[in-house]
């Protein structure tokens, strides 16, 4: 997802030292002083922001710190500052007096960017670098994109398989001498390049591996006889099925899948299924798929799985060797093409979502027809010209979004993607998930939506 730069984070970057150097930083940082500089950056540009975005936020406000006696100072009617020398928001009630240790200015700054700026860089990636050694990072980042990649979506997380121990064993090993390797390289920066290509020797090992356990997992011939004797015991034709599977090295591809007789084979499938799980019931939706109930967490979840998903899953894992709990297993269904339409699970889902929520302090936040009305009417006060606020348009808008407030931000997660982290929060059996991807979420303030909803309103007529 491209990284949201709101109007602190533009001001931010402009106003601080770190993206002063190299010049390819400070290029972007003088375009950045521009209006229209979404306009004026280049893809490379805009690559270089999505990629750094967090190193940049947390060694440009560890630049500024309060300064002086009397701070905050109340907004005066007659004040000679009407707007937040950061980012250019007119002040509310107070502000506050900050300075850039490395370039000495010193700015008046409102309640929302102090907040923002001031001692918050706790937990944000290379808060404890200081600028040479960040400088070093985006370097090592830009340098080594294999190995990032490797760090930020393991392999593992892209295989179409739950994979062996021995294999997440090793690509944990890798990730901790590749994180080590950085620290080392960040922190002391003398460089090893023997060690480098130790590290890219172990990560292809690994690619190794998985390539291998794929290999053998995939194959017609690892099919469990069993599954074989079965399709060819329920229905006529059944051996040349099991022959174009065969050809068709090992994989059954829609073709293959539409040919096999779909209610018998689910209702041997989920007989065999019942009798190996205790806390997965399964069941069979007619000639369309089965049903997956299981409790988690005191609460009921139906997953459906279609015919042809079922029926292509097969192949995997040979004969189930490999999964060690129902919830690898669901972890295989799911993987691909499961659906949830049961209202009850749809609602346990988002309630598990909204735990996670909780515990991350996030609380929801629905916008009222009346705050935005308020708003708009505020901002229009001058202006004869007045926009005409639409309540249809209002309730459409605020209906596709929902907003958690944490502190004085806000994150916008449309409702499919609430529905997705519960997915994901089921399936983690953790919280940790959709905690992380609530982390990696663009925080927006009040005045931002507000003001999102204020353009949204001039296409209202
Ligand atoms: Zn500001």
């Amino acid at each position: 997802m491209r990284k949201r730069m709101d109007r602190s984070a533009r001001g931010l970057f402009i106003k601080s030292n770190y993206l002063r150097s190299p010049k390819e930083n400070e290029c972007i940082r003088k375009k950045l002083l521009k209006d229209d500089y979404r306009k004026i950056l280049t893809t490379d540009e805009n690559t270089r922001i999505d990629d750094n975005f967090e190193m940049w936020i947390t060694q440009c406000r560890k630049e500024w710190s309060k300064f002086g006696r009397h701070n905050p100072v109340k907004i005066k009617k007659d004040d000679p500052e009407t707007h937040c020398q950061m980012c250019h928001q007119k002040l509310s009630s107070k502000k506050y007096r900050v300075k850039n240790s490395y370039t000495d200015e010193i700015l008046w700054i409102g309640a929302d960017c102090f907040e923002k700026i001031i001692n918050n860089v706790e937990g944000l990636l290379g808060a404890g670098y200081n600028q040479e050694q960040a400088r070093k990072f985006e370097l090592f980042k830009r340098e080594n994109p294999e190995i990032i990649s490797f760090v930020s979506d393991k392999l593992s997380d892209n295989a179409l398989y739950i994979l062996p121990k021995y294999i997440m064993d090793h690509e944990a090993n890798v990730l901790s001498e590749i994180r080590k390797y950085v620290k080392y390289h960040v922190i002391s920066g003398s460089d090893s390049n023997s060690k480098l290509e130790d590290i890219y020797s172990e990560i292809n090992k690994v690619s190794v591996r998985i390539k291998n356990f794929i290999q053998r997992s995939n194959p017609v011939k690892n099919i469990s006889s069993d599954w074989a004797k079965q399709i060819i015991n329920l229905q006529a034709g059944g051996k040349r099925i099991i022959n174009s599977i065969s050809e068709n090295n090992g994989e059954i591809d829609k073709n293959i899948a539409s040919r096999i007789k779909f209610h018998p084979f689910l209702v041997q499938y989920v007989n065999g299924m019942n009798s190996k799980w205790n806390d997965l019931h399964f069941g069979v939706r007619g000639n369309s798929g089965i049903t997956i109930t299981t409790m988690f967490d005191n609460k009921t979840f139906v997953i459906d799985v279609p015919s042809e998903v079922v029926i292509s899953k097969l192949g995997y894992p040979g004969s189930f060797n490999d999964v060690n709990s129902s919830q690898d297993l669901l972890n295989v269904l799911t993987y691909r093409g499961a659906t949830v339409n049961d209202s009850d699970t749809r609602r346990n889902l988002q309630l598990i979502a909204f735990e996670s929520f909780k515990r991350s302090h996030y609380s929801r936040h629905d916008f009222s027809l009346g705050e935005v009305t308020k708003y708009i009417s505020e901002r229009e006060r001058q202006m004869t010209d007045k926009t005409h606020v639409s309540k249809k348009r209002f309730e459409s808008k605020a209906r596709k979004s929902v907003f958690y407030q944490v502190g004085n931000y806000y994150v916008d997660l449309n409702v499919d993607e609430l529905q997705q982290f519960g997915m994901w929060t089921l399936e983690s059996h953790k919280f940790m998930v959709s905690d992380t991807l609530l982390a990696q979420q663009a925080k927006v303030s009040k005045d931002e939506i507000l003001d999102d909803f204020y353009q949204d309103m001039q296409f209202a007529n």
